[in-house]
Formats: C-alpha cells, structure tokens, sequence
C-alpha cells in the first residue's frame, strides 16, 4: 500500500493507483501526450482494459481528482489533474527508492510548489513541484469553452521541460563548484534536491558584512556568465543565506545563455535586483556591479547543456513560455512531444475520432452537391484510412509506452512515510480562495494524536525560537507544522508582489534595452574578473 498525503490529499488515496487504476491513470497521461482530453473509448484501447471497467475505474479515479471530466463540444474525455500528474510522480519517484516520504509545504511560488520529504533512509530532500500552467488553469475555470480547453496539455509539457531543465542545470553547475543545491532526480514535472538548511535572503534584516555579500553576489552573476549563462531570476526570493554566511542560489528554469538577444537585458535585470534589494534593505549603494559586455567567457555550459537531452526546441519553447508568459506556446508548433518521434507527422489524434464522427454527421445534410464532390470525398476517405493508420501506430506505442510505466513504476508495494503535519490549501484552493481563513487540518496516520500534539506544541516552541525564518524543516521523523497558514500567506503575497515587480521591470528594459547609455565597468570588473571561479 502506497500512502502519500499533500495538502489536502486522502491518506489512502494511493490505494487506487494500485493495478488497474494505476493503468487507466498511466493511459491518461499517455493519452494527454496529443489530446486535449482523452476519451473513454481510447483509454480502454491503450490500457487494454474492457470499456465498462474503465468507466467505473475513471469514476474512483475522478471521484479522488486524479483525472476529471471534460464535456467537450466534440466529444467527452477525460483529462489528468495536476493532482494525478503529481501522484504520479511521487509513486513513480517512490518506486525508484529516491522518495521515501512527503512532508510539509516550505515554498509557494507562482510558478512551483516546494516541499521537504525524505529519501529511503530518511535523509531531508525537497520536491520541486513545477506548475508553469497554473495561469491557463484558472482561464479554464473562468472560460470553460472549447479553445480554452486545448491548454490542458501545454501544462504537463511546459512543466516538465521546466523541471528537466532546471534538474539539468542543478546538475551541471554544481559540477562547476556553483553553490547550488544537489540535484538527486527528476520525474516528470518533479525535480528532487538536497533541502537547503538556510534562510531565504528576503527574510534576512542583518548580516554581518554586507559590502562582503554585496560583493559575493555581483561576482556570483559574473562567474554564472563567464559560463555562458545569465540566472535570469537572481534576487533575494532565490538566494539563501546559510549560517557561514555563505550563499546558495536556488531556482534555474527561466536560465539563458549569454548569446540570448535580450542577454545584456537580463544580465542587467539581475545585477539591478541585487542593487535595489541592497539599498532597500541595507541602505547600501554602490557604484561598482558589472555589466555583461566585460564579462570574460571562459565556458559553454550554456551549449554543452542544450547537447545533454534538453535540445534546442525544448528550449524554445521554453524560453518562448516564459518571455511571453505564454504558457501555451509549444501548441504553435508542428511537433507535441519530444519523447515520440513520430509526433511531427501525427498532429492531433484526438481529432481523428471526432472528425469520423463529424464527417457521419454531415453526411445527413448534403445534397445533390455531394456528388459533384465524389472526388473530393474520396480523397477524403483516403486521407482518413491513412490517418487511422497512423493512429493505429500511434495507439501501439501509446500502449507499449504505459506498459513500461507500469513495468517501472507500478510495483504494488511502494512504501512512502507521511509525517502528519497541518494541511495547506491545494493549488486551486489558494487560487481561489486565497481570502478565506484556512483551517488547520491534521491528518494521523497512526491515530497516535496526544503524541502528536504535545510533539507538534514542542516543535512550535522551538520554532518560535528559531530567528527570522521557519524553515524548520529538520527532519523526516519531525512531527507537525513547519509552516504556519499565515506564513504561507504572507510568501503567496510576497510571490504576487515580486511577479508585479519582474512585469514592471521587464517592461522597463523593454524600452530601453536599447537606448540605455551603458557606462563602462571595467575598471570594476577588472576586479571580478580575478576572483576565483
Ligand atoms: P519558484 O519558481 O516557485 O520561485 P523556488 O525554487 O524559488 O521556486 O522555490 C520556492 C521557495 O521554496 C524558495 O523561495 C525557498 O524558500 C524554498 N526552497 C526551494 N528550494 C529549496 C531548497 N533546495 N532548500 C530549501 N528551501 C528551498
Ligand atoms: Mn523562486
């Protein structure tokens, strides 16, 4: 039995991702690789599993929001939830032995949800759930029309470039000595990393030297360019300070390379975070912070990076989603998937149903004109026989696909630990219902609940005495919240007013990306240049 609870998630809600559950999820998932929703009849056809089973399978599987309903004009179908694609990757993360238990929520951001968890041996790691859809998620509810409803699929893709994207980078700068957190794995939209024990710098007031870390910043972005790469988001929400004073940098899939168009754009975008962040909160201001056309390259991680399995288009894309905030971007192209190389020719398969049905449908209403068209309709026919072929082939590898999943990922006794800990507000929750008071809810496993509370009273007292930050994230055998509702809140706004602030900045360099007189930095980056990288 494979137990795992978040936010709001049922304790035993794993059960049902057990045998054949598990297959029709896995079909879904597969089925969302060219549709916008997959419908009943070709979730029976890839999970090999009889119509009427399936059915009642996709009613458990909707009735715990792994998968849900879609009535679509065309036809109904069913689509995975941000909630199945997460179970997924937990089981799928549990079955290789690398997760071994989820805990408590430690970071909200707009575009991820950050939770601390344990290995098999009870090591603290932190899963990186990335989220890029969640602006097209709250359109659908909003506008439930056809069109709106094609951005189901972008989500699970842009979200798991991301993490692939952002597990690479973790990979490759801490090979470079970068001071970034270990990068353990990724599965799907998850990237799993060693949990930094440190404070983020925005909820630092005092530092010993602040020259020194003013400093040690400015020649963090010049060591990140003298390799070829820009962090594109360097600014106190994505740096923590650890108890040396030494910093870690956190936070990789908006990265571009130096030869980017806009490059000096975001290179100065980073360098001026730091600034304003120095003289807001240190009344620190200095002269001296580099500029990218003094930086001396030295190395192409940027290029060696888009040669190691993240290839140029899924950087495209990427970077298109994130310059745009077009999260739907990749739809614009001819291809869907970068794991299946016959989807260039292929398109939406999705359609192929619905255009036999519609073409059924139309036949009632046509006249003698139809048979001016004969050519034309046999053509038609023609074009659709090769279409079912296609899809025929399409179906093979759909279902050979979810029977190595399940050959993977399906063995039937994972073994997760949930520490009990106070819920937080699910992804749509704290969307929606970011007003309302939230009510601390504690879920125990072991029924265990006077242990729990006098635990969970001894972990607040110390919380309490920790300063500044509640990053109490210590340990997998840790009883209770690590993160108070209201804190949770407070980053959620924090996040929102950082978001207003990168728009503002971006339309700003916008403008004068161009005509911005730079003043010469050599002198100062004379200095950088020198320090070790
Ligand atoms: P986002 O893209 O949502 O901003 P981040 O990677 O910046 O995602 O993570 C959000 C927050 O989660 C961070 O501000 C930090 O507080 C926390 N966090 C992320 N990664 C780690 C880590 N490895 N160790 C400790 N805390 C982390
Ligand atoms: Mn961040």
């Amino acid at each position: 039995l494979l137990s795992i609870q978040m936010g709001r998630m049922d304790v035993n809600l794993m059960r049902y991702l057990e045998g054949e559950h598990f297959r029709v999820l896995v079909a879904c998932e597969m089925g969302m690789k060219n549709h916008e929703v997959v419908p009943l009849a070709l979730l029976a056809a890839i999970a090999k599993i009889h119509r009427g089973a399936v059915s009642k399978i996709c009613g458990d599987l909707c009735k715990h929001s792994l998968i849900a309903l879609e009535r679509g004009i065309k036809c109904d179908g069913y689509r995975l939830t941000v909630r199945g694609y997460d179970f997924l990757a937990l089981r799928a993360l549990c079955a290789r032995g690398v997760v071994g238990s989820v805990g408590n929520q430690i970071g909200v951001g707009k575009e991820s949800d950050v939770y601390v968890g344990g290995d098999a041996e009870l090591n603290d790691l932190v899963l990186k759930f990335h989220r890029l859809g969640r602006t097209s998620f709250r359109r659908i509810k909003e506008k439930r029309d056809y069109h709106q409803k094609r951005k189901n699929a972008s989500w699970l893709y842009l979200s798991r470039l991301a993490a692939q994207k952002e597990f690479a980078f973790l990979s490759a700068l801490a090979a470079r000595n970068f001071p970034v957190p270990k990068a353990i794995d990724v599965c799907r939209h998850v990237v799993v990393m060693g949990l930094i024990d440190g404070i983020t710098l925005c909820h630092v007031d005092q530092v010993e030297d602040v020259p020194g870390l003013y400093h040690k910043l400015m020649s963090l972005i010049v060591k990140f360019a003298s390799h070829g790469l820009i962090h594109g988001d360097f600014n106190e929400f994505n740096l923590m300070l650890l108890k040396d004073d030494k910093i870690m940098v956190i936070d990789f899939p908006q990265m571009v390379s130096t030869d980017h168009h806009n490059a000096e754009y975001y290179f100065d975008r980073d360098v001026e975070c730091i600034r304003t962040f120095f003289r807001r909160k240190f009344g620190f201001d200095s002269e001296e912070f580099p500029s990218l056309s003094d930086v001396v390259r030295r190395h192409n991680l940027d290029s060696e990076l888009s040669a190691s399995g993240f290839t140029k288009i899924m950087q495209k894309d990427l970077n298109k989603a994130y310059d745009e905030g077009d999260f739907n971007a990749h739809e614009s192209d001819e291809y869907e998937d970068e794991d299946e190389e016959e989807d260039d020719e292929e398109g939406d398969e999705g359609s192929d149903m619905e255009t036999i049905k519609e073409e059924e449908e139309e036949k009632d209403e046509k006249d003698e004109e139809e048979l001016e068209d004969e050519k034309k309709v046999g053509e038609k026919t023609k074009k659709r026989l090769e279409t079912c072929s296609r899809f025929d082939a399409w179906l093979e590898e759909a279902s050979k696909q979810m029977e190595e999943v399940v050959k993977e990922e399906g063995h039937e006794h994972v073994d997760i630990i949930t520490h009990p800990h106070q819920t937080l507000p699910s992804v749509e929750e704290r969307e929606y219902k970011s007003d309302e008071e939230e009510t601390p809810q504690l879920v125990d496993e072991n029924g265990d609940e006077v242990k729990e509370k006098e635990e969970k009273k001894e972990k607040r007292e110390r919380n309490k005495k920790r300063t500044n930050q509640t990053v109490g994230t210590r340990s997998v055998m840790s009883v209770g919240s690590t993160i108070a509702p209201e804190e949770v809140k407070r980053r959620v706004a924090m996040e929102l007013r950082q978001n207003k602030e990168k728009t503002k900045l971006r339309a700003k360099g916008k403008q004068s990306a161009v005509s911005r007189g730079r003043k010469s930095n050599r002198d100062t980056i004379g200095e950088y240049a020198g320090w070790d990288f």
